[in-house]
């Protein structure tokens, strides 16, 4: 059997047996894998450490036919601080499972990956309010799975200014008649929109670098849970 290096961050696990188990694991080229880590839970095993969750880790695996072996592992980043947090592991928990919904097995992922990485060092290092990184985090995702929403002009009329509406029914910004129109759309500020454009534009490593209001966070925090549910279909807290 041929060995495969790789990197990847354990986005869930499930024990198998005494000593096994069944890890998912997000990489950048062969998208999300299961991976059996066999006695990887025996005291001392040189699998323990790579194999926790959110860890990211390089890795050498065995393919076979339905799915990889894990044959070593060496931790990169383990995120130490979010395993001494509820609150950050809560959060962190919530990215790992829209993660793992969202992603499927030989797909290039290395977008979303850096995205994952990024997203739970903020986490990890910083004092950053948890639901408005979880707020960044979704709009970012759902533009790099093939929601990206309209920004640039009206998803109704094409008009350029005056945008102050977010429908998701038509996925994007809408102008002040148009939005008006549509039941189901949201006003947001002129900052919302703002924080909108820049996430879904800035730099992979900058999405994070800019602040809001509190009413901002919250309108942003409302609209991307709607628009995470209405996109993926499925009900997150
Ligand atoms: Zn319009």
């Amino acid at each position: 059997m041929a060995t495969i290096k790789t990197k990847g961050i354990v986005l869930a696990r499930s024990n198998m047996g005494d000593n096994d188990q069944m890890v998912t694991i997000l990489t950048p080229d062969l998208g999300k894998i299961g991976v059996a880590a066999r006695g990887s839970r025996r005291p001392k095993s040189a699998l323990m450490a790579g194999t926790q969750f959110l860890c990211f880790a390089d890795l050498v695996l065995y393919k076979g036919v339905s799915s990889y072996t894990l044959n070593s592992c060496e931790p990169i980043e383990i995120f130490y601080n979010i395993r001494l947090d509820v609150d950050k592991l809560t959060i962190a928990s919530e990215i790992a499972k829209i993660t793992n919904d969202v992603t499927d097995e030989n797909e290039y992922s290395y977008n979303i990956l850096q995205l994952v990485l990024n997203t739970l060092y903020m986490i990890s290092e910083t004092e950053k309010d948890l639901d408005f990184i979880l707020s960044i985090f979704k709009l970012r995702l759902l533009s790099l799975i093939g929601f990206r929403p309209e920004i640039e002009k009206c998803a109704t009329c094409g008009a350029k200014e005056n945008l102050k509406y977010f429908s998701f029914k038509d996925h994007g910004l809408k102008c002040d008649a148009c939005g008006k129109q549509d039941k189901g759309a949201i006003e947001i500020s002129e900052s919302t929109v703002k924080a909108i454009k820049w996430i879904i534009w800035a730099d992979p490593k900058k999405i994070f670098q800019f602040d809001l209001s509190e009413d901002n966070k919250q309108q942003l925090k409302i609209l991307t849970k709607i628009y995470l549910n209405n996109c993926i279909e499925k009900e997150y807290k």
